[in-house]
């Protein structure tokens, strides 16, 4: 299915037009190696612009809406969204390579995002404060001004829902720059948003390298706050671009999240999220589960139980919607082959396959469990952002925390077991920005505060939290006696 718009374009202040340099690059589809279309090569011409679009708009009609008018217009983006959840899964799919139910998961849950910070938009309230006697103070929520949105190619939908969303409800005017390995439906939610009726400027979107577009935004001093989502190499860069203008940043980056298996875990249940939650989108995902911690006495159960599901997993064309797509690019792929070249032989515990249909420009891996491993091994310690998973014993809980919390990162955990004061210490104890209990990720959670600590970054994206992010506090004292 061919967009039903020109994706060689940048959109600014409401229109589509061409890039300053005209220049483009090309859209490859990760299943076939074969190129798709072009984008637009933004640059830091239409970074300006983009950002002058939007100062205007927040001192033009975008600016004077109420908070209710903002969510009606979120609230109609999330109807438009819906109503293209076939060409919009289509594109993502494509685009990003992932198996075409999960891109169309990606839809719901942008269209879910649009409702919650449309129907948020009016209920985000300021405080009256007791002070002293002959005073009444009260704290205002205010737009920032202008926010950079960076996202990355894995999830883009989601992540565009989750930060865009969120600073449109606040009254913000955002420049979303997309990757450039995949950027259709950052595109589409664009022309999205002008059928909505949302007021030129209010939300402008400039493809473009990351070095050249994306590092031209996130050093702009027009910019009040950056949210990016991405590698934590990059996320140094743009916290030290934007703290050269003393803006606040919020930065997702990646993760080793565990999932701690105990011996009285219920393993039917647990089975499934020990494995989809690291294979989900070929591994691409930020809060990938790639560390499997399993109390001694049932590592081999489990183990074995793992390792026939992973020899089920058959990587696939993403339209072919299989267990998993290929990864994003040919870079990718010899990142993470690159890893698994680490591993000895002894410690490939289990491999999935590539579909002998699937062609051979795509940038396939199956799948590989591994074990075997010391808790710091490279393979345990780094993220592989591929379908990569390793399973390491522990003795007790002590040993569980602390092979959990022994990576530089901190981004999600969960913990399987039906005892409940363990679950309460090690909800406690497990250093994350979400801990999940006898579940993991909760099916994604865009009511869910999110997050990390440590290497996964800082700042919290979903949820009312969000829309604290995307806000300026200001406290009025009145004295009057
Ligand atoms: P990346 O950091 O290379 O790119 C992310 C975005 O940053 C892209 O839009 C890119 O164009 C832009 N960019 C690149 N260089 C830049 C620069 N110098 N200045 C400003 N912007 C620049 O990351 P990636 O390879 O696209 O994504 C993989 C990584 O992202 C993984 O480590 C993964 O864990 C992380 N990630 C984290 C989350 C999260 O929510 N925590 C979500 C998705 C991906």
């Amino acid at each position: 299915m061919k967009p039903w718009f020109d994706t060689d374009k940048i959109f600014i202040a409401g229109r589509w037009m061409p890039c300053a340099s005209n220049a483009t690059l090309p859209l490859q589809d990760p299943s076939t190696g074969g190129e798709i279309g072009r984008i637009a090569r933004g640059t830091s011409e239409d970074i300006d612009a983009a950002v002058e679009a939007a100062r205007a708009a927040l001192s033009g009609d975008w600016g004077r809406l109420t908070a209710a008018e903002r969510g009606r217009l979120l609230s109609r983006l999330g109807t438009l969204v819906l109503e293209h959840t076939d060409a919009l899964a289509e594109m993502e799919a494509t685009d990003v390579g992932k198996p075409l139910t999960q891109a169309r998961a990606d839809v719901i849950a942008l269209a879910r995002y649009c409702e919650f910070y449309g129907g948020a938009a009016d209920k985000v309230m300021g405080e009256t404060i007791p002070y002293l006697d002959g005073y009444t103070v009260y704290t205002l929520r205010e737009p920032i001004g202008v926010t950079g949105h960076i996202v990355p190619w894995n999830y883009p939908m989601q992540i565009i829902g989750r930060s865009v969303g969120a600073a449109l409800a606040m009254g913000n005017a955002c420049v979303l720059k997309p990757a450039e390995e995949a950027c259709l439906t950052a595109l589409a939610f664009a022309d999205l948003a002008r059928m909505a009726g949302f007021p030129p400027g209010a939300l402008n979107v400039v493809p473009g390298l990351g070095a050249e577009a994306g590092a031209a935004l996130s050093s702009h001093p027009g910019i009040g706050h950056v949210s990016f989502t991405g590698s934590v190499g990059t996320g140094r860069l743009v916290q030290a671009a934007a703290a050269r203008n003393v803006v606040p940043v919020t930065l997702e980056l990646g993760g080793k999240s565990p999932q701690l298996v105990f011996a009285d875990a219920d393993l039917d249940a647990a089975l499934p999220f020990l494995v989809n939650a690291g294979l989900q989108n070929a591994g691409q995902t930020c809060s990938a589960s790639s560390r499997i911690l399993v109390e001694r006495r049932r590592f081999e159960e489990v183990t074995d139980r793992m390792a026939a599901a992973y020899r089920a997993k058959v990587a696939a064309p993403a339209m072919a919607d299989r267990d998993l797509g290929p990864l994003i690019s040919a870079r990718q792929k010899e990142i993470v082959t690159g890893y698994l070249d680490l591993a000895g032989q002894g410690q490939r515990v289990a491999e999935g396959r590539i579909d002998e249909d699937a062609p051979g420009g795509g940038h396939y891996v199956a799948p590989v469990l591994l074990a075997g491993l010391a808790p710091d091994d490279r393979l345990a310690q780094e993220e592989i952002f591929g379908p990569v998973q390793v399973l390491l014993p522990f003795d007790d809980e002590e040993e569980a925390a602390s092979i959990a919390n022994g990576t530089p990162y901190g981004l999600v955990a969960s913990v399987w077991s039906c005892d409940g004061g363990r679950q309460m210490r090690l909800a406690k104890r497990l250093r994350a920005g979400q801990v999940f209990l006898n579940n993991y990720g909760a099916g994604g959670g865009v009511e869910l505060p999110f997050g990390g600590t440590g290497h996964s970054g800082h700042g919290r994206e979903k949820g009312f939290e969000a829309l604290y992010g995307f806000s300026s506090l200001k406290t009025v004292a009145a004295r009057h006696g």
